[in-house]
């Protein structure tokens, strides 16, 4: 890689202490102007995690500058198997601390040069419940205008949301920001009895995204509450899917998340218990808290069927196919998505460390230093254009051979509600 600096004049600065600009281009007089690279993503992300305030986009360099003026960094690189690329980042006059920065991860990016194999794990990506869901608000949206309120997150995905915003989607949490009479979506992640009844109260026109596979959980919880069980729900607290499905029997329902929790459970009748579980859990150490409970109820009874579904369980199966076999697994998935959580669980249980990423800037270019083979994947509500995004970036790092290990097709669709489809 080689590396130069020099003083610049632009109509897109000044910068200021603590700011870098990370040009993606270079217009105007200057001569260097350079390809778009997807490592300048890369750059920009470890930039933001050191601390730095990072523009990005073109760079309307006006003239050469003097000693006075913002500082232009600019690496030149071609890594194995991949075309010449130039990164540039410009920094305030003076401003050593960044300048150390942008140099200091020019160096980390150049460390991650070679060429790689990227594993794809399949099924991955948008589940039927999280596709249903997203065409919900968009139909919505298409037939009412903006806004439309969405209870929550309608699935954990900050690219969904924000992409649905802009559109006019507005995310609350609570159903007293939204007018009376307005139009509510409840998310996929289902809500309880209480939240519905809310609704009814303000007159709201709710349209219901829950995921079918989430309902199906909530009736399930009705009909144990109903025949005098003690309702035990293996879940994770705090999640949006496990407050509404506890809503449906809060007398009779008790979380459990771990084993421990299952040997400190007090119930009424030891021979009237049930259990449920949330959809997306890690099928492993799921089964090792039924056991628990096997053991200390052996009358307990269980869902009719599966309740953690299938979309997680072909997630999880697509991930240790190729978990194993890979030196760093990135999954794709926003820090709330359990589904995702259970992923990088899941493959550092099988050896494997693995980074959850919003999208590619979210890359640490020091954990791909060593790694030859990645493994790849994304969770149910991670859209799939982020993964394609992630391999374009690591092919700007060096020739990339993508080899993809399907475990399953999946095939699964749900129907819209009634109310939207009749729009
Ligand atoms: S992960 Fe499973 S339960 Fe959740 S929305 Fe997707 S299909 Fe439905």
């Amino acid at each position: 890689m080689q590396t130069e600096t020099l003083a610049v004049r632009s109509v897109d600065l000044p910068l200021v202490s603590g700011e870098v600009m990370v040009a993606d281009g270079i217009e105007g007089e200057d001569p260097q102007g350079f390809p778009r690279s997807g490592t300048s993503l890369l750059l920009r992300g470890e930039l933001r995690r050191r601390g730095f305030h990072v523009r990005s986009g073109p760079l309307r360099a006006t003239s050469t500058g003097t000693s006075g003026d913002p500082v232009l960094h600019l690496a030149r690189c071609t890594p194995p198997g991949a075309g010449e690329q130039v990164l540039g980042a410009v920094t305030a006059p003076g401003d050593e601390k960044a300048a150390a920065a942008v140099r200091d991860v020019f160096g980390q990016l150049e460390a991650a040069f070679r060429p790689r194999t990227v594993l794809l794990a399949s099924p991955r990506s948008f589940c039927a419940g999280v596709d249903r869901a997203i065409e919900i608000v968009e139909r919505v949206l298409a037939d009412r205008g903006s806004p439309v309120y969405v209870r929550k997150q309608i699935v954990h995905n900050i690219h969904v949301v924000r992409s649905l915003e802009r559109r006019g989607a507005v995310f609350v949490d609570d159903l007293d920001e939204v007018p009376a009479g307005a139009t509510l979506v409840f998310s996929a992640h289902g809500v309880s009895p209480e939240v519905r009844e809310h609704a009814v109260a303000r007159r709201l026109d709710v349209i219901d995204a829950t995921c079918p596979l989430v309902t199906k959980v909530h009736a399930e919880a009705r009909r144990f509450a109903q025949h005098g069980d003690t309702v035990v729900f293996i879940g994770h607290a705090g999640h949006e899917e496990t407050e509404g499905t506890l809503g449906e029997a809060p007398d009779n329902m008790v979380l459990v998340e771990s084993v421990a929790d299952v040997a400190a459970l007090r119930v009424a009748d030891p021979d009237r218990v049930s259990y449920l579980t949330q959809t997306t859990l890690a099928v492993d150490e799921t089964a090792g808290i039924v056991a628990a409970l096997t053991e200390r109820f052996p009358a307990l009874r269980a869902p009719r069927s599966e309740d953690i579904c299938y979309a997680t369980t072909n997630r999880q199966e697509a991930l240790r196919a190729v978990a194993a076999d890979s030196d760093l697994v990135l999954v794709v998935g926003s820090v709330n998505s359990s589904n995702s959580q259970r992923l990088v669980e899941l493959s550092t249980r099988q050896g494997t460390s693995a980074q959850l990423i919003d999208d590619a800037s979210e890359i640490d270019p020091a954990h791909l230093r060593e790694a030859a083979v990645v493994g790849l994947t994304a969770g149910a509500s991670a859209p799939p254009e982020l993964v394609e995004e992630v391999v374009d970036v690591l092919a700007g790092l060096g020739a990339v051979t993508v080899k993809e290990r399907e475990v399953i097709q999946e095939n699964v669709h749900f129907a819209l509600p009634r109310a939207v489809r009749a729009r």
